[in-house]
């Protein structure tokens, strides 16, 4: 057996959490090295036991528990503004792609000239808007995302 094996022991053992097996009290007897880090060991934790154990200050538990309050208030407003300005954005993003969509299918004329909806116009309509289906697919995405945002913060805070 190996000092060191010997000596990594010699904490537990001096502060009696440990029982020295058959191989390591045949090394303590025969190795004088770690024979006297042992006695040094026991030493040290008879003169840590001798000493008195500092009291923790008066209301050190609720100081404490308000300090990490306060700590955890202030995670809690940066996430709450971090996740407000990010859903801003998205939803400034959405309605940019709502807009194009209305503009670019020419919606908005068409909604000015309901009437016109009725007959042929739907055809039309379905013509105009099917090649921005990309952008409703985008502005999709983005509700999509923001939603997702939305579920990890409300899972962040709880
Ligand atoms: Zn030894």
């Amino acid at each position: 057996m190996l000092c060191t094996e010997v000596l990594d022991a010699l904490e537990p053992i001096a502060a009696g959490e440990l029982t020295p097996d058959d191989r390591i009290a045949a090394h303590l007897a025969s190795c004088p090295h770690c024979a006297a880090a042992l006695e040094d060991a026991r030493r040290l934790e008879q003169i840590l036991q001798a000493r008195p154990m500092p009291r923790a200050p008066a209301q050190f538990t609720s100081r404490t528990m308000a300090r990490v309050r306060r700590a955890r208030w202030r995670t809690e407003q940066f996430l709450d503004l971090g996740f407000n300005v990010t859903l801003g954005l998205v939803l400034l993003a959405i309605l940019g792609s709502v807009w194009l969509v209305l503009h670019r299918s020419g919606l908005v004329a068409v909604s000015n000239d309901a009437v016109a909806l009725l007959g042929t116009g739907l055809v039309t309509l379905a013509r105009r808007v099917a090649p921005t289906v990309p952008l409703y697919a985008g502005a999709t995405a983005l509700l999509v995302t923001a939603l997702g945002i939305w579920w990890w913060a409300e899972r962040e805070l709880t």
